[in-house]
């Protein structure tokens, strides 16, 4: 007969103390610890450190009982499984070594109550909560692409991350900004940009408030390469003045990998990911994936770029890492697109959002591992 016990839970306020008091012969407890010194081990499961020990109680024939305790320290998830079959009794101890989190109801921050914030607080996990602000923008993207396509994108991404994020990792996700820096694009009627000095405040003004939270892990989370300057600035600052772990990220910086951890920009082409920055192949694509009704594929054309022509006939100044120019997009393609629009598949985008929200997921578990303690 099999008999089954599992008590699990969480340590965040307290240690657990569990009593055994088991029977057992004289020569079982020589067994007991031999056992559990040959099984005791350390794991790592899916980057998650994990501690596992077995523990083995096995009766002959005997009387009286095991006795001891066994403490689990605070901060530390567990499960708890023994289990008991004919005259053996296994038991099987994890603890995870991850903060203890209660999910919120929800993963996004506006969907979130007052009782909502008060009990993340009250639970000490605010400090191991990784707040994600999407930043991205409103801007012309060539006669064939909505002013959305940014903003799409990041939130696309974003929900591919969602879908694959261990639930135990704490992640929230403040409303997107779709609104960002797109001077390089104003000279294109339908761009909303905000100024260099607006969009600095602006996202300094939000991540002040989550602070307030408690909270101290914090990823800026971009979809629009003249975003970045911005987030550089706005990480440090934050950094500097409030404590904040903060990481800049762009979707399009990530490792982007399919499952079997093949490049997934192949289907791309190397020259279309170096020179179409912008409309091109890769936003095209992702759009068909995600807003395809948008999307105007009789406009689409292979848009080349000045830069792909001085890279042939400028050794530094064509290498892409040596200048750097203050562009706008008509330097590149006058009708402010570049790359090969026409060659987009909602397949190749399909392929590369999950890619993409992969690697973001993969990105906040390992965040959801660095201790806020050492800030
Ligand atoms: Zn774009």
């Amino acid at each position: 007969m099999m008999q089954l016990a599992l008590w699990s839970g969480w340590s965040a306020t307290k240690s657990w103390t569990f009593v055994f008091d088991l029977p057992y012969s004289a020569s079982l407890h020589t067994d007991y610890r031999e056992g559990y010194k040959a099984t005791r081990s350390l794991c790592y499961v899916k980057r998650t450190l994990w501690f596992c020990m077995l523990l083995s109680f096995y009766e002959f024939n005997g009387t009286g009982s095991v006795k001891g305790t066994l403490k689990i320290p605070a901060h530390f998830t567990f499960i708890f499984l023994m289990w008991q079959k004919d005259d053996a009794r296994t038991s099987l101890l994890i603890l995870m070594d991850t903060p203890s989190y209660i999910p919120p109801p929800s993963r996004y921050w506006a969907d979130l109550g007052t009782a909502d914030f008060a009990a993340l607080q009250a639970s000490g996990c605010a400090s191991k909560t990784i707040a994600i602000l999407p930043v991205a923008a409103t801007e012309q993207h060539g006669p064939h692409l909505p002013v959305s396509v940014d903003t799409v994108l990041v939130n696309g991404v974003l929900t591919a991350a969602l879908a694959c994020l261990p639930q135990y990792v704490p992640a929230l996700v403040l409303p997107t900004q779709s609104i960002g820096l797109s001077v390089e694009h104003a000279r294109f009627a339908g761009t909303l940009t905000l100024k260099n000095e607006t969009i600095l405040r602006l996202w300094t003004d939000i991540c002040e408030c989550i602070a307030t939270v408690g909270i101290r892990k914090l990823v800026l989370f971009n979809a629009h390469g003249g975003n970045v300057s911005a987030m550089d600035m706005v990480a440090r600052d934050l950094r500097a003045r409030l404590n904040m772990r903060v990481y800049s990220v762009s979707w399009f910086n990530l490792p982007l990998t399919d499952t079997d951890g093949s490049d997934v920009t192949k289907w791309f082409g190397q020259t279309e990911m170096r020179f179409g920055i912008h409309a091109g192949d890769v936003e095209t694509s992702m759009m068909l994936a995600l807003d395809p009704v948008h999307v105007h594929m009789d406009q689409a054309q292979n848009f080349a770029s000045t830069a792909q022509a001085y890279s042939l006939k400028f050794d530094i100044l064509g290498n892409g890492k040596s200048a750097k120019l203050g562009w706008q997009i008509q330097d590149y393609n006058p009708t402010g697109a570049v790359g090969n629009a026409a060659a987009a598949t909602a397949d190749k985008g399909r392929i590369t959002i999950a890619a993409a929200g992969r690697a973001l997921a993969q990105l906040l578990t390992e965040l959801d591992l660095l201790p806020s303690a050492t800030l």
